[in-house]
């Protein structure tokens, strides 16, 4: 006998308000497993064939079409403290708690990691998919483990952070394991005593000074609010998926080169070359506040391109595809798409 209440697998589902675009999508089957056992029994008793999708709050996502086959939404609740010693916490979360709400907990606590990430749209689940990072800080930072389950077998797995191949928007889930398995958990270590980091520009310049000692995580974390609110446009008032475009690396001649034409460009040294901010490329390109249609690029944040209502997945990718060729023809330099394309 199925454990499973049959309404727990939605069929035709609406996922227009699963995604913060607001892109008209529907799910041929739709499951959002709140237990590691009912995850395990949809994957059980879905066909091998059929297609298989996860999404979390669908903010970094994409929708081009409806989706076939079975769409997961990984709704495991729960944060709680797992350990602690005299400098650290250990906290889990399930895949399903809403990232800020995570971060809001620990911040009230006064454990230290993860108020630079405050007000990151999304699930603690998909956090690892993208090592999600903001304000100097990123995830991989913090994270202990990332718990899964396979899909193939149900399998129940745990990666320690070195395990999770983490870089500049990117893991192992994301790429070479991509769709091998749902991510049910995560598990962090904070600190117990403030070294909070404040060496990003809006932060450096509000609290430096300070000795580092007397920076507190919630401090930080008002303010790190307070800049995004000021920045990005909030996905409930003006439907986007966040920066839609990776800041793009390029090597230290190619930034040398576009330096003498453009002795205001933007650029960050980093280990691989030097990181251009895409937004100033976009907005350089004439694109900052501009329309195509039903879709835009933001007045104020030329990198988070916005859907001012009724835009579909195809404005949403033609619009896309002409400011990449207009930074391209204007820098040479490619702009990769930062959300996930679905199906
Ligand atoms: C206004 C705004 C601001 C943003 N700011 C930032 C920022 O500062 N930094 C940043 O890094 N991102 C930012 N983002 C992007 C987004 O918030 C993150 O990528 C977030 O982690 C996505 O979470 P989600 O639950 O909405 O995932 P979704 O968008 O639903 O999914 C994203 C990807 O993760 C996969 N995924 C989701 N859940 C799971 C799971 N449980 N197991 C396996 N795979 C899974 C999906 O398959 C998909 O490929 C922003 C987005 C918006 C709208």
């Amino acid at each position: 006998m199925s454990l499973l209440q049959p309404s727990l697998v939605e069929t035709d589902a609406d996922l227009s308000e699963l995604n913060t675009l607001r892109l008209p999508a529907r799910a041929r089957r739709l499951a959002r497993p709140v237990t590691l056992d009912a995850l395990e029994q949809v994957l059980a008793e879905r066909d091998p064939a059929e297609s298989l999708q996860v999404i979390g709050e669908g903010s970094n996502l994409v929708i081009h079409g409806d989706l076939p086959g079975l769409t997961l939404c990984p709704a495991m609740d729960g944060m709680a403290l797992v350990k602690e010693d005299a400098e650290f916490v250990w906290v889990a979360a399930g895949a399903g708690v809403h990232w800020d709400d995570l971060v809001a907990w620990t911040v009230e606590q006064g454990w230290q990691g993860l108020e630079n990430l405050s007000l990151i749209p999304g699930t603690a689940g998909a956090a690892p998919f993208q090592n999600i990072g903001a304000y100097g800080v990123e995830l991989s930072q913090v994270l202990e483990q990332v718990t899964v389950m396979e899909v193939a077998s149900g399998r129940v797995t745990h990666f320690a952070a070195e395990e999770c191949e983490f870089a500049y928007r990117d893991s192992r889930f994301k790429s070479r394991d991509r769709g091998r398995y749902v991510i049910t958990g995560i598990e962090l270590r904070l600190n117990k005593l403030p070294a909070c980091n404040v060496s990003y520009g809006p932060l450096k310049d509000h609290f430096a000074h300070l000795p580092v000692e007397d920076v507190l995580p919630a401090a930080v974390r008002e303010r790190v609010i307070a800049v995004r609110q000021s920045k990005l446009p909030d996905p409930a008032v003006l439907a986007n998926a966040g920066s839609f475009f990776k800041n793009p690396v390029v090597s230290v001649d190619k930034a040398g080169q576009l330096k003498k034409s453009f002795p205001g460009l933007v650029g960050y040294e980093q280990p691989e070359g030097i990181k251009l901010a895409a937004g100033w490329l976009i907005e350089q390109a004439g694109w900052k506040g501009r329309r195509l249609g039903p879709v835009g690029m933001h007045s104020e944040q030329a990198l988070v391109l916005v859907n001012h209502g009724g835009g579909t997945s195809e404005d949403v990718l033609a619009l896309a595809s002409a400011v990449r060729r207009d930074v391209w023809e204007r820098f040479g330099v490619s702009l990769e798409q930062e959300p996930i394309l679905l199906p």
